[in-house]
């Protein structure tokens, strides 16, 4: 039997590899590389007449920026090799895009549906409890978020919990993001991951010369695509780039196995259908071709792995056939199958990259929180006092009237999730910008995950020389 490669080592490698294009001194990338805190929690809840120890992680990878951030997840998978390596991840994840966080991850090792809404309330709220404890949680110093296995309710049972103990603490609602929008939550918040692959993915098919070089025309309108999961993310992505982006989703994989449609699939009646039945198979009008990895070997533009990390692996890499791979989840990859998919000359959007969206709108919510006041409150009225000023001197200049529905739009300011979205549009822009830019600028970086690693740790080694430890 092999032995478990490690996820933390894998991402080792990568920034290795990265740091042999950069002059940053060796001990530094050392200092980049390692986890700054590591605290592992046992704790016992009762189910039934009987009591069970629960093993719980929070890892504060870097500390170059405050807070750290990272979301927590509940999953069986998690040990503290993985919940240091997603820690890691954030840190390279926040620097890219220019959140001035450094990266955190923690983690629960519970399936969450063996346990019912009230053991989860009490595993969620003890954990909570530890963290505070240690000093691992707080507005300024570390700021946790939803993850695989968790969500809006789980992040209120952490905030209840922390306010509980930090009454009056006027930053306190800025301990944790992903809240329901009622609890101090930021609208466009649960589904900007998937928004964020959408635009990343949008922006990387709009190069031409890049698309031409892996056989593709540019533009992501009638491109196909294959998604697995249909989780927060993967249901997003799926839902987002074929109602704004024009994409025909061919195939879909969940648990209980894959389909396909090469006339596509209606993902919104796919999500009720799975509602109802329990199960994406038999969804009218789709094949069902296999197991949960069956869909990963469609034929197709782009595949979105949105489950958990290594499920492109030596095993099925080979047989991979997609043009453009946009890696959704952390680490669906294994760093030996990323070669293979270099040389097949398939395009890698890596996960730091490319999942970056919800960190970025969890960053507008924590400046949301901080400034106790919601975006546009103080400008939006003045703006649309201002434009109407505007629009009625051009029809008093022009002698023509601007129609009523056209007054309307040109004069109101942004909502909050217009604004959001904004943001978080320009912000997969400007990241995808710099790492197309630093790759074609650096003819010997084979590939995007290298050129990312190379913008993240430029940024990071340049705050921790700003400080003054290095000179
Ligand atoms: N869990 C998400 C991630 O892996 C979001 C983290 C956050 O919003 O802090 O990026």
């Amino acid at each position: 039997m092999s032995a478990k490669i490690s996820f933390f080592k894998s991402v080792e490698q990568y920034v290795d590899k990265a740091a042999s294009f950069t002059d940053i001194p060796q001990g530094l990338v050392e200092q980049i590389k390692v986890c700054n805190l590591v605290l592992q929690i046992r704790f016992p809840i009762r189910v039934g007449n009987d009591y069970q120890v629960i093993e719980a992680y929070r890892v504060q990878h870097s500390h170059h920026r405050l807070p750290t951030k990272g979301g927590i997840r509940y999953a069986e998978s998690v040990d503290q090799d993985e919940v240091m390596a997603l820690a890691s991840l954030m840190t390279y994840k926040c620097a890219l895009v220019d959140v001035p966080f450094g990266g955190a991850k923690g983690g629960i090792k519970i399936n969450p549906s063996n346990y019912t809404v009230e053991q989860l309330q009490t595993i969620t709220r003890r954990y909570t409890t530890e963290l505070i404890k240690k000093n691992f949680i707080g507005p300024g110093i570390d700021v946790p978020a939803p993850d695989y296995g968790t969500g809006p309710r789980e992040m209120a049972w952490i905030l209840d919990t922390y306010q509980a103990f930090r009454h009056g603490e006027i930053d306190s609602i800025g301990c944790v993001t992903g809240k329901p929008v009622t609890q101090n939550g930021i609208r466009g918040r649960a589904e900007a991951t998937g928004r964020g692959v959408f635009y990343g993915i949008r922006e990387c098919l709009s190069h031409a010369d890049d698309m031409r070089k892996i056989g593709l025309t540019p533009g992501i309108a009638g491109k196909t695509m294959v998604v697995q999961g249909l989780g927060n993310v993967g249901s997003n992505t799926a839902l987002i780039s074929q109602q704004e982006g024009g994409v025909k989703v061919i195939g879909i994989a969940e648990r209980e196995g894959s389909i396909y449609s090469p006339n596509g699939i209606d993902v919104e009646k796919l999500m009720t259908f799975r509602m109802e039945t329990g199960s994406i198979l038999g969804f009218p009008g789709s094949q069902h071709i296999g197991g949960p990895s069956a869909a990963l070997e469609l034929e197709c533009d782009i595949l979105v792995p949105a489950a958990l990390e290594n499920q492109i692996t030596l095993e099925n890499a080979d047989r991979i056939k997609a043009k453009v791979i946009a890696e959704a989840a952390n680490g669906p990859i294994t760093a030996d199958a990323d070669l293979i998919l270099q040389k097949k000359g398939i395009m890698v959007l890596p996960d730091f990259f490319i999942n970056a969206g919800g960190v970025t709108v969890s960053y507008f919510e924590w400046l949301k929180n901080l400034s106790h006041h919601r975006f546009g409150r103080l400008e939006n009225r003045f703006q649309h006092n201002a434009f109407v000023g505007i629009l009625n001197k051009v029809e008093e200049m022009t002698g023509k009237q601007v129609s009523i529905r056209d007054r309307d739009f040109l004069t109101r300011g942004g909502t909050e999730v217009e604004l959001v979205n904004s943001g978080l549009e320009d912000t997969m822009i400007t990241a995808y910008t710099q790492v197309r830019e630093t790759s074609l600028h650096n003819n010997n970086i084979p590939d995007l995950r290298t050129a990312a690693f190379v913008c993240s740790m430029q940024k990071i080694a340049s705050d921790y020389i700003s400080m003054g430890i290095f000179p």
